[in-house]
This record gives structure tokens, C-alpha cells and sequence, in this order.
């Protein structure tokens, strides 16, 4: 990827479109606040700082769509953003206007006979799982930046999260979408129907856009039943193939029960256990591979039985030597933060090539071999850490600095670093982003792998939706 594509600029609007677009805004739906602007422009891990002309701060689905209006009649650019915890510079404006979702918070309806809720898209991922929660159902979509996050931005990202095994990804929790369309017409399809084959299911369309067809105002959101208990385990093994072996396994013995299914490896959770405080080994030997495990049911004794039966039967059959289940919601809690502090640890230690990839479940353990080995070869003393959500095919597969290297030369390094990891991922039948998307950081070097057809499709919906190309010009294809 060359940085001037990360960093691509958009021409200035003119002070008199400027001032067009404030006269159909409400009190409060734009700011020149400095400080206000400057949160939004600044990519939270610093990667991208950005700038633009004007943040817009919409209430109303009707007041976006008069703004995009008046964009698209001039040809001028905006970025959507939510919560601004993306991790491929989508959400950062380098001369688009900004418009940011963060006042449109409406409950819309919430029906638990329909099992769904309608949310407006400035709502976060936390405050949605609540709402469901209120109506006695689950929301089950889960991430680390749950607190941040929005619905609008999880769903143009097509987040997935540590639920994907039974719930799936966004794509699967959405029955319905409102979207303002490049023109400012407005998509009205906030549908609560399960079964509707009326033609084009046109919201899929929309969802992991990352902000390119249209800006998301509102999502009606599945809701499914609260599970009454869960249980949490850690499961050390000899090879990575063997963790996989289990997870086939336990999908199978808990008739669909597994809801995680989190790989680590050995030097991955060494860093957590020396650079996070208040962190413990969670078995008593030391293992090249470890799972954390987490089953739940409807049953109030549901989980724990399945987890029990899971493991009994596996270490019978040897194909485990060492497990624990946690014995209450504490030690639970400990066992995730194992897992979920592993960024955290990883980033003490200094610079990293960062790889967010999937292969078939099938090939996983063969491609993290192959993957070792060429990332030592490429540069001796790499150090690698392999971690995530194995449960969907997908690990972050990331390299950090040798011992002693000058981290300079290590980041000049990165483009042909990645580009080792990349060409297997490719040659394995995978995806070089499997949840974050392409946004600004990944669509160059994604042109190398994609299927030249799907980019040609991808560009006609785009042409034939936003002819201006003004929804996001420098993200996607
Ligand atoms: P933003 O960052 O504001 O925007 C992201 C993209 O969506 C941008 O391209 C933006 O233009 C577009 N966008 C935002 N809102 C709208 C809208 N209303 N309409 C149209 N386009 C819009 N992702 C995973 O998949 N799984 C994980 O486990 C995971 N863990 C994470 C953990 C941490 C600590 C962090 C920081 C991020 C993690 N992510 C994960 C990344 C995840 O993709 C984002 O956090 C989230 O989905 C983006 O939501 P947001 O509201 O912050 O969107």
C-alpha cells in the first residue's frame, strides 16, 4: 500500500457551499468547536490524522438526506463515522465533510414477538446489547470496542466479534435498513420480516460498505433468547491441529452450543502473563497451544454439563492433557482477559506487522506452520503471535520486532513483510481481512489478490449508485 493512497486528499469545498449546507442544518447539527473536530479526526492509535471543512452533526435521517443532497449536486466528498474505533482509516476525513452519527440515538421500536429491535445507527454496540437485554432477548454481537462502537459502524464494517460460531457475523443479525443514498433519496427498508424474496435483498448491499453506497441512519437488529448458563474453559495442546480437532468436536457433542473459540499460542500469552498486571497461567503445565472455550445454553445446568461431557470424552481420548473450567464468573473473567489483553501485551514489546486473516478451518494449522516458517525466513528473530477467533477461520497473525532490532528498518520492512504473509493467505484460499475491512489501509494491496470480476462488479454498484463518487472516495475499490 504507498502511503499516498492511505493519505489521498479530496479538493476544497467552496466557502459558498459551506454555507449552503449550514443553512439547511438545525441548531446543533454542525460544529466548529475546534477541540470537538479534532477528536473526530484523529484515528485512535494515531495511524491517521485528518482534517475537514466542516463536521455535521445530523438528528434526523430528513436532515442528512438534504445535506447529501446539496454534496451531491456539487460533487462534494463526505466520510461517515461512528464510534472512530475502526481499524483501516475509513472513518477518517482527509478534506471530505465529516458527518459523524453521533446524535442520532432514537429508539425506534423495540418487539420482542417480532424478535427484532430498531435502532438508530449513533447507538453503541454496549448500549444496543442493553436495550435487548431490557426486553428480555440477547443481542449477541460482541467486541472489544463495544463501549465506542456504533451500529452504523459495525454494520458498514460487517463487524464480527467473539460470537460469530452461533450467531454469525453483522451480516447475519440485520433484517432491515434505513440508508441515505449517495443522491439523498432515502433507502427506506427497515423490514422486521425473516422471509421477504421480493427481488434484490438490497440491504446486504449496504452492509460492510464501509461507507462507500450510503450513509446508515437506522437498522432493525435480530434479537434472539437469553441464554440461562454458560461456561468458561482453558485447554492447553500439543499442536494447533489438535485445538481444531476439538472445535469440530465440540460444535458437533453440544448440538451448536459453542458460542467462543479462541486460539492462542504459547510466546503470545508469555507476553500477557509478563505485561499485563494481575494475569496468571491458567494451567499448571506449559503449552504450545491453548483454547479458551465458552459453551452456553438455555438450561440453567446446560453449559456446564456440555463443557464437562466435551472435555471428559477428549481427555480419554488424548487428544487434550490439561484443562480448567472456570469455577465462577471471576475466574471466567480472568480467562478472557487472557485472551483479550493480548494487543495490549503485544504492543509493549514495540513495533508489529499486524495481519488479520482466514483460511478454511481445513487448512488452518498447515497455513500457520507454512506462515512460521516463512516469516522466519523472511526475518530471522521475528517474533510471531497468533492469536483469535480460530472458531470462524480467522487469527491475527502478527509479527513484532526482533530483539534488538532498530525499529525503523523493521518498519521499512512491513510492506514486504506482510506481502510474505499475504501471497500464502492467498495461495491458501483465504481473505487478507477477515473483520476489519479495507478502508484506506488495505484496498491497494487487496487488488492483488481479489478476483478481478468481484472488483469490477463492486465498481459498477458503486458507479450506478454514486456516479459522483462522493460516499467515501478513497475507501474500497
Ligand atoms: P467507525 O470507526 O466510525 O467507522 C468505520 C467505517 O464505517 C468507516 O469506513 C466509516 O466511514 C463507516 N461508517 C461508520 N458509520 C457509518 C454509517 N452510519 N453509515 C455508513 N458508513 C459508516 N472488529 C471486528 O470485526 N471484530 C472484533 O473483534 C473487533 N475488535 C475490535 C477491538 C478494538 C479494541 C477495536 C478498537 C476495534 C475492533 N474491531 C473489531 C474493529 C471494528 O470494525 C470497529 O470497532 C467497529 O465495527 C466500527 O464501528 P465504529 O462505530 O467505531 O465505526
Amino acid at each position: 500500500m504507498t502511503a499516498a493512497a492511505q493519505f489521498a486528499e479530496c479538493q476544497p469545498v467552496a466557502p459558498e457551499i459551506l454555507a449552503k449546507i449550514k443553512s439547511v442544518l438545525g441548531e446543533g447539527s454542525y460544529s466548529e468547536d475546534s477541540l470537538r473536530v479534532e477528536a473526530k479526526l484523529t484515528e485512535w492509535r494515531g495511524k491517521w490524522k485528518g482534517h475537514t471543512p466542516l463536521l455535521v452533526l445530523p438528528k434526523t435521517t430528513e436532515e442528512l438526506s438534504k445535506v447529501v443532497k446539496i454534496c451531491y449536486e456539487h460533487g462534494v466528498a463526505i466520510t461517515p463515522q461512528g464510534g472512530n474505533t475502526g481499524l483501516v482509516g475509513g472513518q477518517i476525513p482527509f478534506g471530505e465533510i465529516l458527518v459523524s452519527l453521533e446524535r442520532m440515538r432514537t429508539i425506534r421500536d423495540v418487539a420482542p414477538t417480532d424478535d427484532t429491535m430498531v435502532l438508530e445507527a449513533g447507538i453503541t454496540l454496549l448500549e444496543a446489547q442493553t436495550i435487548a437485554e431490557k426486553a428480555g432477548r440477547h443481542f449477541p454481537l460482541s467486541l472489544a470496542a463495544e463501549g465506542t462502537a456504533t451500529i452504523g459502524g459495525v454494520i458498514s464494517t460487517n463487524a464480527g466479534g467473539t460470537a460469530v460460531l452461533r450467531y454469525g457475523v453483522t451480516r447475519d443479525l440485520v433484517s432491515g435498513l434505513e440508508v441515505v443514498l449517495p443522491n439523498g433519496d432515502i433507502f427506506h427498508g427497515l423490514k422486521r420480516l425473516r422471509k421477504d424474496n421480493t427481488g434484490y435483498d438490497l440491504k446486504q448491499m449496504f452492509i460492510g460498505a464501509e461507507g462507500t453506497l450510503g450513509i446508515i441512519t437506522a437498522a432493525s437488529l435480530k434479537l434472539f433468547p437469553v441464554m440461562n448458563s454458560r461456561s468458561v474453559a482453558i485447554v492447553g495442546f500439543e499442536t494447533s491441529q489438535k485445538a481444531i480437532d476439538l472445535l469440530a468436536r465440540a460444535k458437533q457433542e453440544t448440538g451448536g452450543q459453542v458460542e467462543a473459540f479462541e486460539l492462542m499460542g504459547r510466546y503470545g500469552l508469555s507476553l500477557v502473563l509478563k505485561n499485563i498486571p494481575d494475569t496468571r497461567e491458567p494451567l499448571e503445565g506449559e503449552y504450545p497451544w491453548y483454547a479458551l472455550i465458552e459453551v452456553a445454553s438455555g438450561d440453567p445446568d446446560g453449559a456446564e454439563t456440555s463443557m464437562e461431557r466435551l472435555l471428559g470424552a477428549a481427555f480419554e481420548e488424548e487428544l487434550i492433557f490439561d484443562a480448567a473450567i472456570a469455577q465462577n464468573e471471576t475466574q471466567a473473567a480472568a480467562f478472557w482477559r487472557l485472551r483479550e489483553e493480548h494487543s495490549a501485551a503485544e504492543k509493549v514489546e514495540g513495533a508489529a506487522w499486524k495481519h488479520d486473516i482466514s483460511v478454511p478451518l481445513s487448512r488452518m494449522a498447515e497455513y500457520m506452520e507454512e506462515g512460521a516458517k516463512a516469516i522466519e525466513a523472511f526475518l530471522p528473530g521475528a517474533r510471531l503471535v497468533a492469536f483469535g477467533h480460530v472458531g470462524d477461520g480467522n487469527v491475527h497473525f502478527n509479527v513484532i520486532v526482533p530483539e534488538g532490532m532498530d525499529t525503523k528498518a523493521f518498519n521499512d520492512l512491513r510492506d514486504e513483510g506482510s506481502k510474505v504473509v499475504h501471497d500464502l493467505v492467498h495461495q491458501y484460499e483465504g481473505s487478507i481481512s477477515a473483520e476489519h475491512g479495507l478502508g484506506r489501509m488495505k484496498t491497494q494491496e487487496a487488488l492483488l489478490y481479489k478476483d478481478p470480476t468481484a472488483v469490477a462488479a463492486m465498481r459498477a454498484v458503486r458507479l450506478a449508485l454514486d456516479p459522483k463518487r462522493i460516499m467515501n472516495p478513497h475507501v474500497l475499490f
